[in-house]
């Protein structure tokens, strides 16, 4: 039998989430379903930032925080200026659940527990009479005069607007579906990982952290900063991180294969470290050079190991460290070469590079431009952000604003 509604969400995730209740909110009397594939709803929300849920970051500004997403900034620094930071921050108060703010920015919710945002969503979901099927999975979508015919595992539905939510993918064929509706999408690769650097001695110090260094790729311009932490298999932490999301394109072109510049030091500056480095130099000419440390924020363990790189005698004192010697050592702490040899994931948390196309869908309704009443939001689209609560930002963002539209359109 064919089950009719106004607007149909596919996708029971954050974005679909916010869709169905934005639309709700603001048309009460329309007939809302949610559709989603598997058995579990939001089941991101719930193991995202470690079962904690980071909803999204104190950055209050739309312009700033739209600085944030590798992929997709001018599109939300239009989207932020509707519904931002401020906006998620008051919905989830007025339904009940208060965020904190950790020193980093990122916000959680009081309770520390994500299953207070799951509930939050699927009750209000429930009390806004949207109608929720699982194990609903959506083949096939024909385009109607008046609307939409879906294929699903569970039978056909019709619905006059039409709201993808369906998440990030890790195959460009999983898109197939929605490219057979004629729109663009572009190719789909991994963000958010971590780099592996097989046979590099230093993931000997696995475990050794630096709060601030500065990593990027050998020969180009840009550097990431933040924490870099050695790690069993190569490098990981906030800057390796932030690296994989701005380059996972170059990346993924090189197979992640490809070198690597460690600045221990997260100057960004030769010049200013051989500097420092003089400066103490002459300050401590006879200081033992592999057990002073003119950096106090590299750890002892990671300054013995550049050292033993360069030094030909480890008992050398600065006083001894000629020409030659000295810029080995500069290189080695603010250019440290790091040959990565594959991938792995951060936590298990990932988020697709690439989707829907935004060229083509309008940044302040979320509505494509092809074709009236046919939405996407979250994931789905070609939009990521680093860590931080980047990512669920963009999804209530665009689900809000998508659901908005699609209940006013009637
Ligand atoms: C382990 C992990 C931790 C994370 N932690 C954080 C965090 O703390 N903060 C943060 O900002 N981001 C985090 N992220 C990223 C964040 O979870 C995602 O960006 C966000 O969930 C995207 O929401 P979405 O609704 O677009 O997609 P999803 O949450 O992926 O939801 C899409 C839903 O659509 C369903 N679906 C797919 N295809 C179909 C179909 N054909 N028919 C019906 N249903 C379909 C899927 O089953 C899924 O339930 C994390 C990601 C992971 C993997």
């Amino acid at each position: 039998m064919l089950n009719e509604c106004d607007i149909c969400v596919v996708g029971g995730g954050a974005a679909g989430f916010f869709a169905a209740l934005s639309a709700a909110h603001t048309r009460s009397e329309l007939r809302i379903q949610l559709l989603e594939r598997s058995d579990k709803l939001l089941s991101k929300v719930l193991i995202s930032g470690g079962g904690r849920c980071n909803v999204t970051h104190d950055c209050k500004d739309p312009l700033r925080m739209s600085s944030h997403y590798p992929r997709g900034e001018a599109f939300l620094a239009q989207a932020f200026q509707h519904f931002a930071v401020n906006d998620t921050i008051r919905w989830f108060r007025e339904h009940g659940v208060k965020l904190k703010t950790e020193s980093d920015g990122r916000m959680f919710p009081v309770t520390d527990d994500s299953n207070t945002i799951a509930q939050c969503l699927i009750h209000e979901a429930k009390d806004m009479g949207v109608h929720i099927v699982t194990k609903c999975g959506v083949r096939i979508i024909h385009l109607q005069k008046d609307g939409f015919v879906l294929e699903t595992t569970r039978g056909p539905v019709k619905c006059a607007s039409l709201i993808i939510c369906t998440g990030g993918g890790a195959k460009d064929s999983s898109l197939e579906w929605v490219r057979e509706l004629g729109i663009k999408t572009t190719s789909l690769v991994p963000s958010l990982f971590t780099f592996n650097l097989a046979d590099d001695p230093i993931r000997e110090l696995s475990g050794v952290s630096v709060p601030h260094a500065a990593i990027r790729i050998r020969g180009k311009h840009d550097y990431q900063f933040g924490p870099l932490l050695i790690t069993h298999f190569g490098l990981s932490g906030p800057a390796a991180l932030r690296l994989s999301a701005w380059e996972a394109r170059k990346l993924a072109e090189k197979s992640y294969h490809l070198d690597l510049e460690v600045d221990w030091t997260g100057m960004g500056s030769l010049q200013k470290v051989e500097e420092i480095l003089r400066a103490y130099a002459q300050e401590h000419p006879k200081k033992q050079i592999v057990t002073s440390r003119p950096f106090p924020d590299i750890p002892e363990r990671l300054w013995q190991f550049l050292c033993k790189r360069v030094l030909d005698r480890p008992f050398r004192n600065w006083a001894e460290c000629g020409k030659n010697l000295f810029r080995s050592l500069c290189h080695q702490i603010c250019a440290m070469p790091a040959e990565v040899k594959g991938k792995t994931r951060f936590k298990e948390e990932f988020v697709t590079c690439g989707g829907v196309d935004l060229q083509e869908i309008d940044p302040t309704t979320c509505m494509s431009e092809k074709i009236a009443g046919l939405y996407f939001a979250g994931e789905v689209l070609d939009i990521d952000g680093i860590t931080g609560g980047f990512n669920f930002q963009a999804a209530w963002t665009t689900g809000f604003l998508a659901g908005k539209d699609a209940a006013l359109r009637f």
